[in-house]
């Protein structure tokens, strides 16, 4: 499986970090040994520098395509959760102004931390989700999918030219503004339309 990501898709937390506002989505992959979920502690790594939380909406990809019209998009993913893109801010920024790939900023051990899943029939209007993400109980982050620059479905459309979807394959869809760094000690919980759908600790 692979693990697709979208980059600048909330216009607020592309303007924090000075980047232009996107006309078309911005991808990067993570490898599946990214993936970090159970509620396992995520162990900071020491040598990349500061590691920052981005807080995402995760679409689970339920059936393989390519090359899907954004009016069949949506039946290709069957569930949401919530998980973290965890990006080592400092490297980023270095490969960044370098011009070159940014895997090594968002790929490392743990990068792609995974909560629970529901299915997307019990969520209501996914156009309208809102997401919180809470350190230590007070909140760093907030956002809702009225605010994505690229939708869901058009994710799907966009990057099922270039990839083949798989049954199995995670889609992290951006995170709103607020991102910030993580210290050990440190606990989050995310919460998708007031639901608690992820918690663990930073070690
Ligand atoms: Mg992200």
């Amino acid at each position: 499986m692979k693990i697709i990501c979208v980059g600048r898709n909330y216009a607020d937390h592309a303007r924090e970090l000075n980047n232009e506002v996107p006309t078309e989505p911005v991808i990067f992959l993570k490898p599946d040994s990214a993936i970090l979920k159970d509620g396992k502690a995520f162990y900071l790594p020491d040598h990349l520098g500061g590691v920052h939380h981005e807080l995402e909406v995760v679409l689970r990809v339920c059936k393989n395509g390519k090359h899907i019209s954004p009016k069949f998009a949506s039946d290709y993913y069957d569930q949401l959760g919530l998980g973290i893109d965890f990006t080592a801010r400092d490297l980023q920024t270095k490969l960044k102004n370098k011009g070159l790939p940014w895997e090594l900023a968002k790929g490392f051990d743990g990068s792609a931390v995974l909560g629970d899943f529901v299915p997307k029939s019990q969520l209501g209007d996914l156009a309208q989700l809102q997401l919180e993400l809470l350190v230590n109980g007070e909140k760093r982050q907030e956002g809702n999918t009225r605010d994505l620059l690229f939708s869901f479905e058009a994710i799907i459309a966009f990057v099922s030219q270039y990839f083949t979807l798989r049954q199995g394959d995670l889609i992290y869809t951006g995170t709103p503004a607020g991102v910030g760094p993580v210290q050990a000690g440190d606990k989050l919980e995310g919460f998708l339309n007031g639901q608690k759908m992820l918690a663990f600790e930073v070690k």
